[in-house]
């Protein structure tokens, strides 16, 4: 009687097994998928073709990568921490240029598509300058109707990524008309960064933002 009492037991406990792994599998069953069709819109795809165009061999092009890929919060503090994870974790980088050694990202650019500013547009800004700036990854914003200038893409990479070679470039100061030399910033916020110096230093003190002249086309 016993042993008979135990099988039925045993059976009952397989019958909820397979129950439950029966309906696991409906509910997947339940949500169907189709594709979203190509990663890139048009153009994007331009932009993403001029990028890895300007960056060559010297870097490696990623495109939509989820900001929590790439930043992690410096809160110690578990609720702090999940926190300032969930503000970026819906979030991703437009484009990011990795070494190509390490894939260690070295620059974020984020593409304006043109469209008017409405809120979730500034927020997004906000978000990326803050955690841009917080973790010390450049940010370059490219607008779409540059997109297709690989030499203007070079030189702002040419600013962060010392292996960029832009252009041989020749100008002159603005201040006392002698030419200018590139020097990287050896300290300071825009430390590792080019930019133009007057040959005539220390009687000339003149310095220029390295892509000063597209800043003011902008
Ligand atoms: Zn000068």
């Amino acid at each position: 009687m016993e042993s008979v009492f135990i099988i039925v037991v045993i059976l009952v406990a397989f019958f909820f097994v397979i129950q439950k792994r029966y309906l696991r599998q409906d509910e997947l069953k339940d949500s169907a998928y189709k594709k979203k069709g190509a990663l890139l819109n048009s153009q994007e795809t331009a932009f993403y073709n001029a990028l890895i165009s300007a960056v060559g061999q010297h870097g490696v092009v990623l495109a939509k990568v989820n900001l929590a890929n790439v930043l992690t919060p410096l809160a110690t503090e578990k609720k702090q921490w999940f926190i300032a994870n969930n503000r970026i974790a819906k979030s991703y980088f437009d484009f990011v240029v990795c070494d190509p050694r390490t894939l260690e990202v070295r620059v974020a650019i984020e593409l304006d598509n043109g469209k008017e500013l409405n809120k979730g547009k500034v927020d997004r800004q906000k978000l990326l300058i803050h955690v841009c700036k917080s973790a010390g990854i450049p940010l370059i914003g490219a607008s779409i109707k540059h997109s297709y200038q690989v030499s203007r893409l070079r030189r702002l990479l040419a600013a962060h990524i010392d292996l960029i070679e832009s252009d041989k470039e020749v100008r002159f100061c603005k201040r006392c008309g002698s030419p200018m030399t590139v020097k990287i910033a050896s300290q300071g916020e825009h430390k590792g960064r080019r930019f133009f110096t007057c040959s005539r230093q220390p009687q000339c003190t003149y310095t220029e933002n390295y892509n000063v002249v597209f800043d003011e086309a902008e």
